[in-house]
C-alpha cells in the first residue's frame, strides 16, 4: 500500500447507479463535477456509465472538455459558464451548455456561429433556490430568444431544468412549491414553442425521494458514489459508499501524562500513553476542525485525533494498545468498527459530500479497484 492511499471501488459507482436507475423510468446523468467529489472524475464517469447512466454532469466547460478529451462520446452537460468565456471548443465538441440569461444565450449563440454548427443548450429557470438560473420575470424573454435561435437553427434547445434547494428535507415545502414553478416554466416556454427533449430537476435527494421530479432525467451525484444525500442515519437505499481512506502509522511512541500534543497543546495525554504519527493533514484534505475531534480506526479500535491536524500529519492516542510504526490506520472505512465520511462530517460539522470531495481531491494517492474491461479488476492503479 502507499504511505496514504485512497481506495475507489469502481464497481460500488456501477452498482449505485443500477440502483437509482431501478428507481426511476428517467435517464439517469452522472454527476462528475469536483473531481468526481474526490474519487476521481474520468474513473467514475466511466463506472456510472457501466452501470447505465447515460449522461454525465460536468459543471465547468473545462472539466466537460476533460471528459471529451477521455473518450466519452454522450452527452456532457457543463453549468457553470462565466461571461466571456470561450465557448467555440464546447460547441465544437458537442458540450451541452447551460445559460439562464439572455447575456448567456447571446454568448452560446456567438460561439455557435463562429463554430458553424448548433449549439447544444439548456435553459435553466431559477424555481427558488435562488442561485443560478433565470429570474421567472426574465423566463419569457430568455425563452423567446431561445427560440428564435433555434428556429434559424443556431442552437438547439436540449433542456430545460432547475434545481432544488431543500430535496434533502422529506416533505418541505419548498420541494413542493419548486416542482410547481418549475412546471409553470415549462408551460411558459411551450407557449413561446420551445419543448425540449429533457426536463430535469432531480438532484440525488429527489431521486430517491420523490417521483414526482423526475421528469426526462435525472442528476444524481452523491448517491452514485454510495453515500446518502440524507445523511447519518438516513436510510441507505442499498448505496454502497466507493471511498475508502488509509494511512501507515509513521510512528508510535510512549509519552507520559500531562504531555501536550500538536500544535498548541489543545490535548494532553491522561496518563503515560502510546501516540502514533499518522501521514495525514489538511494539505491532504483532512479538515482542520477534525482536531480533536477526527474519527479513525487503528490497532482495531475507534479512536479520535488528539490535538490540532497538522498540514501533513496527524495524532492518534492510542493508551496502552499494541499500536506500531506500520500499523494502519482507517480514515474512512466500512462503518463496522470503522468510521464513515458521515462520521467526518458529523465531527467536522459539514456534510459528507464536502469530506469526500476534499480528501478526494488533494495529495492522497487513489487507486482503483474493480471496474469494467478498461479497468481490470484487482490491477490497483493509482490515478496521475
Ligand atoms: C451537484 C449538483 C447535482 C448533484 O447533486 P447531489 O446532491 O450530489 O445529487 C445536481 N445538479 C446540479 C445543478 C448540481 O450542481
Amino acid at each position: 500500500m502507499e504511505q496514504a492511499e485512497i481506495r475507489v471501488q469502481l464497481d460500488a459507482i456501477s452498482h449505485n447507479v443500477q440502483e437509482l436507475k431501478g428507481r426511476t423510468t428517467a435517464d439517469v446523468m452522472a454527476v462528475v463535477k469536483g473531481d468526481g467529489y474526490g474519487h476521481g472524475m474520468v474513473p467514475a464517469a466511466r463506472a456510472a456509465i457501466a452501470g447505465g447512466a447515460t449522461w454525465l454532469g460536468a459543471c465547468t466547460l473545462d472539466e466537460a472538455m476533460t471528459l471529451r478529451a477521455a473518450g466519452f462520446t454522450g452527452p456532457v452537460l457543463a453549468w457553470l459558464l462565466a461571461p466571456g468565456l470561450q465557448l467555440q471548443d464546447g460547441v465544437a465538441s458537442d458540450v451541452d451548455l447551460s445559460t439562464g440569461t439572455r447575456g448567456g444565450l447571446t454568448e452560446i449563440i456567438a460561439a455557435a456561429k463562429a463554430v458553424g454548427r448548433p449549439a447544444r443548450v439548456h435553459l435553466k429557470i431559477d424555481t427558488g433556490l435562488t442561485r443560478g438560473g433565470s429570474a421567472r420575470d426574465d423566463w419569457p424573454d430568455l425563452v423567446d430568444d431561445a427560440a428564435k435561435a433555434a428556429a434559424d437553427g443556431t442552437i438547439t434547445v436540449v433542456g430545460i431544468w432547475s434545481h432544488f434547494a431543500n430535496a434533502d428535507v422529506l416533505g418541505h415545502p419548498a420541494n413542493a412549491s419548486q416542482r410547481a414553478a418549475f412546471a409553470e416554466a415549462l408551460d411558459v416556454a411551450e407557449r413561446h414553442g420551445v419543448t425540449p427533449q429533457f426536463r430535469h430537476l432531480a438532484n440525488s435527494a429527489a431521486t430517491l425521494s420523490r417521483a414526482d421530479s423526475h421528469f426526462d432525467l435525472v442528476r444524481p451525484g452523491i448517491a452514485i458514489y454510495g453515500l446518502s444525500p440524507f445523511g447519518p442515519g438516513g436510510e441507505r437505499f442499498g448505496l454502497v459508499p466507493a471511498m475508502s481512506v488509509r494511512a501507515t502509522v509513521l510512528l508510535a511512541k510512549r509519552v507520559p501524562a500531562g504531555q501536550g500534543i500538536s500544535y498548541g497543546h489543545t490535548y494532553r495525554t491522561g496518563q503515560r500513553t502510546t501516540v502514533a504519527v499518522v501521514p495525514l493533514g489538511y494539505a491532504d484534505g483532512i479538515m482542520r476542525s477534525a482536531s480533536n475531534r477526527g474519527p479513525v480506526s487503528l490497532g482495531g479500535r475507534l479512536r479520535r485525533i488528539a490535538g490540532r491536524v497538522c498540514m501533513d500529519q496527524i495524532v492518534v492516542d492510542c493508551g496502552d494498545d499494541a499500536v506500531t510504526a506500520g500499523d494502519v490506520a482507517v480514515l474512512i472505512g466500512s462503518g463496522r468498527g470503522e468510521p464513515t465520511a458521515d462520521d467526518w462530517a458529523e465531527a467536522c460539522g459539514t456534510i459528507n459530500y464536502e469530506i469526500v470531495t476534499r480528501m478526494g481531491s488533494a495529495r492522497i494517492p487513489r487507486v482503483y479497484e474493480g471496474g469494467g474491461p478498461e479497468d481490470p479488476p484487482g490491477r490497483g492503479r493509482v490515478s496521475p
